[in-house]
């Protein structure tokens, strides 16, 4: 027997699961139809935002915001203003605006820099110790 039976979490249908899913057949063949209609509008309104596709084709936010995450406008060379992840700037692509962008890049860098300091000076203290050590091995020879 596959699958086994689970309540579906958009409709709460029970229905007989298979490769994981968590929603029922229905339900998914309703968020793909609605997925081509956001598509489709998408298509049609180059740039549009968010709150622009979910009035014009009644999908919900989450699926909206979904599909930008999984790159889908991107793949069809489409891009849709969606709002960054960290200060909720509108922006074209990608999860975050620049701006955050290059400031968690400033953030990893520094803390970058401070790792390679610690370890270079580390690795300085280091390679004296052993320096030293070798001239006393060597200086036994
Ligand atoms: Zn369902
Ligand atoms: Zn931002």
């Amino acid at each position: 027997m596959a699958g086994k039976m689970r309540n579906c979490q958009r409709c709460g249908k029970l229905f007989m699961q298979q490769n994981r899913e968590k929603i029922c057949r229905d339900c998914r063949d309703a968020e793909v139809e609605m997925e081509n209609k956001v598509m489709d509008f998408v298509r049609s309104n180059p740039e549009c935002k968010v709150p622009d596709i979910v009035e014009g084709t009644g999908a919900e936010e989450a699926l909206v915001v979904r599909m930008i995450e999984e790159g889908r406008f991107e793949q069809t060379n489409l891009k849709s203003y969606h709002p960054c992840k960290k200060c909720g700037k509108e922006i074209l692509t990608g999860q975050y605006c620049e701006a955050c962008l290059s400031s968690m890049q400033e953030n990893l860098q520094s803390v970058h820099a401070k790792i390679a300091t610690s370890s270079a000076a580390a690795a300085a203290a280091k390679g004296k110790g052993m320096h030293s050590k070798n001239l006393g091995k060597t200086g036994k020879k």
